[in-house]
């Protein structure tokens, strides 16, 4: 006689709260109970065997999944404390947001950006000064743009906006030749546009998504294609001088902030509209990045945190340090050069205060810390 498995007692559709050691002996003694029941009810002994094996599973099944939801609401939460823990330190070490600040947000519609407006409103409600926030997207009139979105999205979450339409996909397309890159002249015209729109909103700076990743790939590129130590800085005055701009995610991993969207929600527009395809160079140094942090956990948290701990008296910039005039001064100097020896990762204080002589001059940008994964 087949018989449909009975529901579940509500006790088994407990919290995930429960204790799963609890919740097995609660099912062994369902079961038991069970099975005494059918037998009353003439159910053959195997056949109650079976049912109660069945409902063992599925709690089993069930246990597991609440297990499960369980673990990934905790992990969930942390990320979301640490991404917080992060941009509230960023903001502070480069004291990018003062008092009376407005604040324009810059959204593209991608992951990045997104986590910067949310988690900047979370902060803007418990920060000890005040500060407005007004998100802004350059709708550039790329075929497909899904115009209704961020519009639909920053009313739902409330934030003032503003949706600016400039048609610079044409103008990119007349001008540039067919085939070369598009990105140079379309960066040039998106920045000009944004500079204009803060300046019409009296906003006070100008908060971009970049993120750690892409402060250490802008200094690979540079190093690798342009000859150049230079990075991204979290926080500088704009080329025409008119405004200060912000990078608050400076401190984020990508991985955390896609992992964030995810878990968010966030209704992503996709990046690939224009058509051009994403800087090869770009690419090559994220590919480069990810291996390394793959293959060798922590080197690139000690690089990052390398950008903020610059020994001029150890690069070969004459413009930074004195090499010319600097004599001996008799006496010994901390940091001075240690000839032959082996220099590196000796254990040297990083950001060590500089003495004034002419061996060691370090420059320490604030206190960068980066913290590990929680
Ligand atoms: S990828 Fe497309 S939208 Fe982005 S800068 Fe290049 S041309 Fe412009």
């Amino acid at each position: 006689m087949s018989q449909a498995t009975a529901p579940l007692p509500p006790f088994f559709n407990d919290t995930p709260s429960v204790d799963p050691a609890r919740r097995a002996a609660d099912a062994q003694l369902f079961a038991q109970a069970a099975l005494a029941v059918e037998a009353a009810a003439g159910v053959s002994v195997a056949e109650a065997a079976l049912h109660a094996a069945e409902r063992a599973e599925a709690s089993q099944a069930e246990a597991e999944d609440a297990a499960r939801a369980k673990r990934h609401a905790f992990e969930m939460n942390k990320l979301s404390k640490r991404l917080h823990r992060e941009v509230g330190q960023a903001i502070t070490d480069f004291n990018m947001i003062e008092d009376g600040d407005k604040v324009m947000v810059c959204m593209s519609g991608g992951k990045d950006s997104y986590g910067m407006l949310d988690i900047l409103m979370n902060l803007q409600r418990r920060a000890p000064i005040q500060f407005e926030i007004v998100a802004v997207n350059l709708d550039q009139k790329q075929p497909g743009f899904p115009e209704h979105v961020l519009p639909e999205y920053l009313t739902k979450v409330g934030v003032p906006f503003r949706i600016e339409e400039q048609d610079t996909y044409s103008v990119v397309k007349r001008v540039v030749p067919e085939g070369k890159t598009t990105c140079s002249l379309c960066s040039r015209l998106r920045r000009g546009i944004l500079y204009r729109v803060a300046t019409e909103l009296g906003c006070t700076k100008i908060a971009l998504g970049h993120h750690r990743d892409d402060i250490l790939q802008t200094m690979f590129m540079n190093m690798f294609f342009g000859s150049k130590m230079k990075g991204m800085p979290p926080k500088l005055v704009t080329d025409n001088g008119e405004h200060v701009v912000i990078r608050p995610m400076a401190y984020c991993r990508e991985k955390d902030l896609a992992t964030y969207a995810e878990h968010r929600e966030f209704p992503i527009i996709p990046c690939n509209l224009c058509g051009s395809q994403e800087g090869l160079q770009r690419q090559q140094m994220r590919e480069m990045i990810n291996d390394w942090d793959t293959r060798f956990p922590g080197r690139v948290d000690n690089m990052f945190t390398a950008l903020a701990n610059i020994v001029p008296s150890h690069m070969m910039d004459r413009s930074l340090y004195p090499f010319a005039t600097i004599k001996a001064t008799g006496a010994p100097v901390p940091g001075g050069d240690i000839a032959f020896d082996e220099d590196e990762g000796c254990g040297d204080t990083p950001g060590a205060a500089s003495t004034g002589l002419p061996g060691e001059a370090s420059v320490s940008l604030a206190s960068l810390r980066i913290r590990k994964a929680d």
